[in-house]
């Protein structure tokens, strides 16, 4: 294993942060595959997976059987899992800016589009080459200002030539489910079948300013449709894997996800072995436009009569929401079929929170469906 240091440019005076990299197996000799966990600093499931599957790759290792490039990033954001506001962790917006950590990653097509368009060629696996190539020259030449810029082009760097490339988040209290862009479907199911994902929200360039999993596979259908009688392949799997809520870091279930994802590194030849046959699929696919949000409809204490990873019909009622000077209690009820994949955490809610997400089947909603 090697473990590199990436020191990040644009930090105040005086101080430095560094993101840490470790890289298991030999570089081009297979598929590369990135698991980063806790881009957003504050959502720590992942790191209690990737501690279990550091064990396991450090094994592997010594017994040759990582067949291509296995990168973790252990903490993706050193920034933000420095920030605390009265003693609680803050690290989905950087305080200074409000920025979203998880936006603001390149738009590769746009970038390089242009500069492709007369290198590429009948060839799918040139093509890749070129694409990616590409997508490096323009990494090596960014020049970031700001510590937030830097970080990006670092996680960019890691993981723009990436096969798979998994980003593992956290909701506030939530079922397994898993983000993943409609044209890599079929890539992902082995994946949320070992992971038992219990959603799988699909959509095509969902916000308008993307996030890490988008930058990295959008590129590739985007380039696909622009040169469309060309061979571009769908070069990176890349998804946002939400394991489970923010307090769920136990043992059992960091282990259980450590072995899938070693199941799904075996699938896609990133280490030696017979893949197993995933178990049976706990969900079908449903559109991230068809996502019910529940918005409580005034303020008040929310008291939830259903539990995450349950399925619920339109009119269930999924919370009551009491406001204790009118004594107004209000049901927030269920307007889609499906399951209610993420719900909040607090139990004071102000008007229009959200309280939870219900996985529908039929799209509904239109423009982009993934906040700032
Ligand atoms: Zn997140």
């Amino acid at each position: 294993m090697r473990q590199l240091t990436h020191t990040l440019s644009g930090s105040n005076s005086g101080t430095q942060r560094s993101l840490i990299s470790l890289h298991y197996g030999v570089p081009g000799t297979g598929p590369k595959v990135v698991l980063q966990t806790a881009l957003h600093a504050d959502e720590l499931p992942g790191m209690v997976v990737l501690h279990h599957l550091r064990a396991r790759l450090q094994t592997l290792e010594t017994q040759g059987q990582v067949l291509g490039e296995v990168v973790l990033i252990p903490t993706a954001n050193p920034i933000g899992l420095d920030q605390h506001l009265l003693y609680n962790a803050s690290g989905r917006f950087e305080l200074n800016t409000g920025e979203n950590f998880n936006r603001g990653y390149p738009d590769f097509a746009a970038i390089v589009g242009d500069q492709v368009a007369a290198q590429l060629n009948s060839d799918a696996e040139h093509n890749r080459r070129v694409i990616r190539q590409a997508m490096r020259e323009y990494l090596s030449a960014c020049q970031p200002t700001t510590e937030l810029e830097s970080l990006r082009v670092v996680l960019m760097h890691l993981a723009h030539d990436a096969d798979v490339a998994l980003d593992l988040h956290c909701d506030y209290e939530a079922a397994m489910h898993m983000y993943v862009e409609e044209p890599y479907l079929q890539q992902a199911q082995a994946l949320w079948q070992h992971l038992g994902a219990q959603a799988v929200l699909w959509a095509k360039g969902a916000a308008s300013s993307l996030c890490y999993d988008e930058a990295l596979s959008g590129v590739w259908w985007r380039l696909a449709e622009r040169f469309s009688d060309l061979p571009i392949p769908l070069a990176c799997l890349s998804a946002t894997v939400e394991l489970r809520g923010q307090a769920d870091v136990g043992g059992d279930w960091a282990r259980r996800d450590a072995q899938a994802i070693e199941q799904y590194l075996v699938h896609c030849g990133a280490l030696a072995g017979t893949a197993s046959e995933p178990p049976p699929a706990l969900c079908q696919p449903t559109p991230l436009a068809g996502s019910q949000s529940l918005e409580a409809p005034h303020a008040g204490v929310v008291d939830y009569q259903v539990t995450v990873g349950e399925r619920v019909n339109p009119q269930d009622v999924i919370a009551w929401v009491i406001d204790p000077i009118s004594d107004q209690r209000s049901a927030v009820r269920a307007e889609v079929p499906g399951v209610l994949y993420a719900r909040h955490v607090a139990r004071w809610a102000t008007t229009g929170m959200n309280l939870g997400k219900i996985a529908g089947p039929t799209a509904f909603k239109t423009g982009p469906l993934l906040g700032p």
